[in-house]
């Protein structure tokens, strides 16, 4: 007997939801997860959420078709007077209405798209450093799942073109994301974006150590580890990461 599996499209994870835009007046549809629906299955050790059946993050900004002015979805109706004049003038009097009707679900350049408007957006604005740095960091996340899919393209020339561009591009993104977040840190309440201290923090380590700057890490991940009020679950994380650095730094002193 045929064993079947049943497929899942992203479609079954979202809906649309009426709104109106806050720039222009204009209704719109966007897209939303249905809460509560897709199944997180884990998360990469930078804590980048992943489901099952759908990569939620390519769902995370608001935009509307008509004059472009986009944002996570938590902040979208919270912009005011002189904001929306700076997003009216930077971001919609050069943008041209879409008819977006016929996007089912997002494609990871549709997404793409929409999450740069919203950073756009947020330096128009201009929002604090933590919402423009969460922006680079869903951009980074984003882009770095376009260049694991481009290990489908069958010409390797312009699939290592392709890999190569979106790995530069998700790197500059990251890069923008760290230092932003940094000077969150030091200006901002948390949450910031969601994020409590200690994810933040775990967060910010693993950054770091992606970049090389080993002592900030080593800094970050003491905070996260002394500190009671951290959850077991980001202890953990921190625990591995403490480990993968000794180990690195111990086999470039053997170098
Ligand atoms: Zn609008």
């Amino acid at each position: 007997m045929a064993i079947t599996e049943t497929v899942h499209s992203e479609e079954e994870f979202i809906f649309d939801k009426s709104i109106t835009c806050p720039a222009c007046g204009e209704p719109f549809k966007t897209k939303i997860l249905k809460s509560s629906k897709a199944r997180r299955i884990g998360s990469d050790a930078d804590l980048r959420p992943r489901y099952a059946h759908i990569d939620t993050l390519k769902y995370g900004v608001c935009s509307c078709p008509n004059c472009g002015y986009s944002a996570v979805h938590s902040v979208f109706s919270h912009v005011v007077g002189r904001q929306i004049e700076n997003i009216q003038q930077e971001v919609c009097a050069r943008f041209v209405p879409e008819d977006r009707s016929s996007w089912k679900s997002y494609s990871y350049d549709q997404a793409i798209r929409l999450h740069e408007l919203a950073l756009r957006c947020s330096q128009a604005k201009p929002a604090k450093d933590g919402e423009k740095a969460y922006l680079h960091l869903l951009l980074a996340w984003l882009i770095r799942e376009k260049s694991v899919q481009a290990d489908e393209i069958a010409d390797t020339e312009v699939r290592e073109a392709e890999k190569e561009s979106c790995e530069k591009q998700a790197d500059e993104h990251y890069l923008q994301a760290f230092e932003g977040f940094e000077r969150a840190m030091m200006n901002e309440l948390f949450p910031i974006m969601g994020l409590n201290q200690f994810t933040m923090e775990y967060m910010m380590a693993y950054m770091a150590f992606y970049f090389g700057k080993m002592e900030v890490a080593a800094k970050l991940l003491g905070s996260v580890l002394t500190n009671k009020s951290a959850s077991r679950h980001i202890k953990d994380n921190a625990l591995d990461l403490k480990d993968e650095i000794i180990r690195q730094l111990k086999q470039k002193k053997q170098a």
